[in-house]
């Protein structure tokens, strides 16, 4: 049976207790759509007070480190990050493999540590312009994809790819939807040559300046499982319009 769809807010580094206010009203909005899944990446220090003010949607990290524990001042593991709460963490968002140089090899090893704390993982990919002006886009991601995806078993239910071109993140420009369903459909390849029948299950998010007004385009395309949502998670009615829409 086809999953869900699945729209999972990003709030980036946003928020204080004072937004844990969004946070409810998107929950309690979840109650009314269930034929969504929703899903919430808060700052790790709102993930234990999200947790506490929203039952329904998922909570989950923007980031964990790969090691289980040690010196290591400033970070946070996947064990704390579930403990405090998340269900999920997002990994290698173009933010943090620009931001911290992270590489695919850093992302597959975060994520390897991620599920063996019990945590399902969201890998986010996606190519530059330059790299799309080149015509290179598909061969990027594809070897991004490859580099940065854990071995399991259970692939289906535990790993989510988002498709994320890095040069409509937070720009409020969006590819077409003929190139985002070409792109969702050669990530789809990449998974099954990784993952073999388990990847048939394994949604495809997009992300890059989805709103409430285009969510419903982007998302109609058949590989497309749903939407990583940054700029527009951030108060509860623009992102539960993108939920509707889906
Ligand atoms: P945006 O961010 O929706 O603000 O473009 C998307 C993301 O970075 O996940």
């Amino acid at each position: 049976m086809a999953k869900r769809p699945y729209i999972v807010g990003n709030w980036k580094m946003h928020g204080t207790r004072s937004m844990l206010a969004e946070a409810r009203a998107i929950d309690r909005a979840a109650e009314r759509l269930m034929k969504v899944e929703v899903a919430l990446a808060p700052p790790a220090t709102l993930i234990h007070a999200t947790r506490k003010e929203a039952d329904l949607i998922g909570v989950g990290a923007q980031d964990c480190h790969a090691a289980e524990g040690g010196a290591y001042t400033g970070d946070i593991s996947a064990a704390m990050t579930k403990d405090a709460g998340a269900g999920f963490v997002i990994l290698g968002h173009s933010e943090r493999r620009t931001y911290h140089q992270e590489t695919d090899a850093d992302v597959q090893a975060k994520a390897a540590s991620a599920l063996a704390a019990g945590l399902n993982v969201i890998i986010c990919i996606g190519e530059t312009e330059a790299q799309r002006e080149a015509g290179e886009a598909e061969k990027i991601v594809a070897a991004q994809l490859a580099g940065s995806l854990p071995q399991t078993p259970d692939a289906g239910d535990r790993i989510t790819v988002a498709y994320e071109p890095v040069w409509a993140i937070g720009t409020g420009k969006t590819p077409t939807v003929d190139d985002v369903n070409a792109m969702h459909k050669a990530i789809r390849e990449t998974l099954h040559s990784v993952y073999g029948d388990a990847a048939s299950e394994i949604r495809i998010l997009y992300g890059g300046s989805v709103n409430a007004q285009n969510a419903a385009e982007l998302l109609a395309g058949p590989e497309v499982g749903g939407a990583l949502v940054g700029g527009a998670s951030l108060s509860a009615e623009s992102f539960v319009g993108i939920v509707v829409a889906a």
